[in-house]
């Protein structure tokens, strides 16, 4: 009677993974393709607020405060409290917050994730 080898559970797991593409990225050095409504940075236009303070309002991290520009209160979002979650755009009456796919905002100066409400807004490089 011939003696049935068994190759071990492990072993044959690992060699089966030398042939399986790998699940992780090569984030920074490739960058991700992000879907359109990808929650990044948002992109405030003053322009269109009408100083409701609906967004600041809703905010469930208390991550946007009103601020006088020019005798007239705007949002001013802090980056470093946000959650993403976008309520702000959903509550603003007159589609003053978008989305944007600049999504890295890491930094050592906590004052650059203030985002100053400004006549024109400057929107960050995209990583796509
Ligand atoms: S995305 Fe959410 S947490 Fe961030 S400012 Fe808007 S409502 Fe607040
Ligand atoms: S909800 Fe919209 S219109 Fe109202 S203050 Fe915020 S950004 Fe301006």
């Amino acid at each position: 009677m011939s003696k049935k080898t068994r190759i071990p559970p492990m072993l044959k797991r690992a060699v089966s993974h030398i042939f399986t593409k790998p699940v992780t990225t090569k984030y920074p050095f490739v960058k991700p393709t992000l879907p359109a409504d990808f929650r990044g940075q948002q992109v405030f236009d003053i322009n269109l607020c009408v100083s409701c303070g609906l967004c600041s309002r809703d905010c469930p991290a208390k991550a946007i405060e009103m601020v006088v520009i020019d005798g007239k209160r705007r949002p001013q979002f802090k980056l470093d409290s946000c959650i993403f979650c976008y309520q702000c755009a959903e509550s603003c009456p007159r589609n003053a917050i978008k989305s944007s796919v600049f999504y890295e905002l890491a930094t050592t100066d906590k004052s650059s994730l203030v985002l100053k409400p400004q006549a024109s807004v400057e929107r960050r490089a995209s990583p796509q």
